[in-house]
């Protein structure tokens, strides 16, 4: 079969805030510029973000980037790299600024500015008291934040092809990668981006776990693609539970509202998180909140019939506030919980959110893993941005804001890296012979498989697998049980069967295609969590409650091949100013 060839400068894989933010730059260079989206792109899960972006510009209360960096050091537990953090709180106040002169709508203050609230762990001087760092557009700032890039995108000429599915990276001898072979979801073509530079901004893999904020679409597929290259996955282990999930639904209800002021209570109406958190209170960091919930629900003071959630109450907040401030929010609340939020408190649960976790990558997006003939560990031809990079500015844990704030700098800092980059480099490498084998392996093993198990059943043992042995609370045997039988599922997902009666369902192909990348995060995901013994962050083992700095200050690197983990040092070293150095982490 012949299959065919497009050449463009840049292939972005991602139409999410991240890829359309390095997009744009690279199209406003002048640049061809390819990107692909499962999707269209503005249904993108950054649509999806509610609560805001962070950026000290202090508009309502005295602000400045290094307070923003020292919550953000913190709230990583330590984990993050300083260098990065730096970098990301810096450029904020710029981007955000930015992203207003390209037309986003930001809610505003009385005096014009634009409007911010207190998000969770964000913190004047140093962690003593909350402060408003989060500029939002209501409760849709991704949905303005995403329809305002797209608009940009379409103005600079960036080319979209739309549902079109990339399945695997090209990767020649040298290690260096050339481009992605993609398929097109509705009549399954096949073709080759050949590029210059691939940049990956895929997004989340939220989709791992059973109960999740996530949209369908977040599967993982970059770290997928970029695992069976050959390339390691940096701390997977780290996935962060929000405290608010929907209960029963997993819909997201914002920190926003506890920015608002809602707080927590459980069934005897008690509002409990002071006693966790003297200081923030309900807006300390979001894994101290979601373990906080957890033990409250653990050691009997659940609510409902089954004890098994907690209630956000924010009806003395006023119908005005929450239709002005929190609409999205109201209509989730009457529409999955079934309640009135000005009448009656949200019954909420912590559930899977956010994977701190990704392709390993330094502040200007170029992806560094060790490989064969480079001496130095910047893998050629490749960059990777937003959620399923670890650049790392999160660590541990993320804190609220910090992700869109996260896709719009590094967007645009991977952007001025290719550009710069590609001076360098004028002509195309040529492809190697095999380029297209891996992916076509995989299309052919599914069109030929006659007999197996489907796809959605496996999928299903593998979430629930991931919920019960890899949750907010990590216990020694679950998790050495949870690493076999998360093999068990992965050697099921190799045997999985699309055919139904000789008619084959894109949607079922499509499915079968992510499955295979879900499995490479989950594994990932377990058997570094297994393999870390200490809690750190989002990290909670129940036999090492304490985090341990002597042994465990450094980022793990899970290869897919052979299944094997290395660790490699944190850097703690910023850019320009001194290193926040290590403290125990109370809010
Ligand atoms: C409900 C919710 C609310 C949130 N609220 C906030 C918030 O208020 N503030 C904040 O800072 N963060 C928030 N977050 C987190 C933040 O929104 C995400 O981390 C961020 O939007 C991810 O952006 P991204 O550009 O990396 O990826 P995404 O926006 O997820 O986009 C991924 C893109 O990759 C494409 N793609 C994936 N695989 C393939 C493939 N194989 N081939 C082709 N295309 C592919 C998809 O089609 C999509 O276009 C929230 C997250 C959720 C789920």
């Amino acid at each position: 079969m012949a299959i065919t060839k497009r050449t463009f400068d840049v292939v972005v894989v991602g139409a999410g805030g991240a890829g359309m933010r390095a997009a744009l730059q690279l199209s406003q260079a002048g640049l061809k510029v390819a990107v692909l989206s499962k999707v269209f792109p503005t249904r993108s899960h950054t649509v999806a973000a509610q609560g805001g972006i962070a950026a000290s510009l202090g508009n309502v209360k005295e602000d400045n980037w290094l307070w923003h960096m020292y919550d953000t050091v913190k709230g990583s537990d330590y984990l993050g790299d300083q260098d990065a953090i730096e970098y990301m709180c810096r450029a904020a106040p710029e981007v955000v600024y930015e992203l207003e002169h390209f037309g986003m709508p930001f809610d505003r203050l009385d005096n014009g500015k634009i409007y911010q609230r207190p998000f969770g762990g964000h913190m004047q001087d140093y962690g003593k008291a909350p402060v408003d760092r989060a500029c939002a557009a209501a409760d849709r700032t991704g949905h303005a934040l995403l329809h305002t890039l797209y608009q940009q995108n379409v103005q600079a000429n960036t080319n979209f092809f739309v549902e079109w599915m990339a399945l695997d990276l090209i990767r020649d001898e040298d290690g260096d990668v050339l481009g992605v072979v993609a398929m097109e979801i509705e009549t399954s073509e096949v073709m080759i981006l050949h590029a210059r530079a691939t940049l990956f901004a895929t997004g989340g893999a939220g989709r791992i776990f059973a109960a999740s904020t996530n949209a369908y679409i977040n599967t993982g597929d970059g770290l997928g693609m970029a695992a069976r290259a050959g390339i390691p996955l940096e701390d997977m282990e780290f996935f962060q539970f929000h405290p608010t999930g929907v209960y029963g639904a997993g819909v997201l209800i914002t920190e926003g509202v506890r920015g608002e002021g809602g707080y927590l209570v459980n069934k005897d109406g008690e509002r409990f998180m002071p006693r966790y958190a003297p200081t923030a209170k309900d807006l300390a960091s979001r894994d101290v909140v979601s373990r906080a919930m957890a033990t409250e629900i653990k050691e009997g003071r659940g609510c409902g019939p089954k004890g098994d959630h907690v209630l956000l109450k924010l009806d003395h907040l006023g119908d005005d506030v929450i239709r002005h401030r929190l609409p999205g929010i109201r209509d989730i609340a009457l529409k999955f919980a079934h309640v009135d939020p000005a009448h009656a408190p949200i019954p909420v649960v912590p559930t899977a959110h956010y994977m701190m976790g990704g392709i390993p990558t330094n502040y200007h997006g170029q992806v560094v893993a060790p490989h064969r003939t480079a001496p130095e560990d910047v893998v050629q031809g490749f960059y990777a941005v937003g959620e399923c990079a670890c650049v790392s500015v999160h660590g541990a844990n993320r804190l609220g804001c910090n992700s869109l704030l996260d896709l719009i700098v590094f967007g645009r800092a991977a952007g001025r890296q290719i550009i710069e980059d590609l001076k360098l480099n004028p002509h195309h490498k040529p492809l190697p012979a095999d380029a297209t084998d891996r992916p076509l392996a995989r299309l052919a093993r599914l069109e030929n498989q006659k007999q197996g198990e489907r796809v959605a059943a496996v999928g299903a043992d593998m979430r629930n697998v991931m919920q019960t042995h890899c949750g907010v609370f990590r216990f020694p045997d679950l998790l050495s049980a949870g690493v076999d039988k998360i093999r068990e599922v992965a050697e099921r997902a190799k045997n999985t069967v699309i055919n139904d009666q000789s008619k084959v369902f894109n949607t079922a192909r499509v499915e079968a295609l992510e499955l295979d990348n879900l499995i490479e995060v989950a594994q990932a995901t377990m058997i570094a969590a297994a393999a870390r013994e200490e809690s750190r962050g989002a990290h909670a083992r129940d036999d090492f409650p304490e985090r341990d700095d002597k042994k465990w200050l450094k980022h793990s690197l899970f290869y897919s091949e052979g299944q094997r983990l290395d660790y490699k040092p944190v850097r703690l070293k910023p850019l320009t100013v001194e290193s926040f150095p290590l403290k125990a982490r109370v809010y």
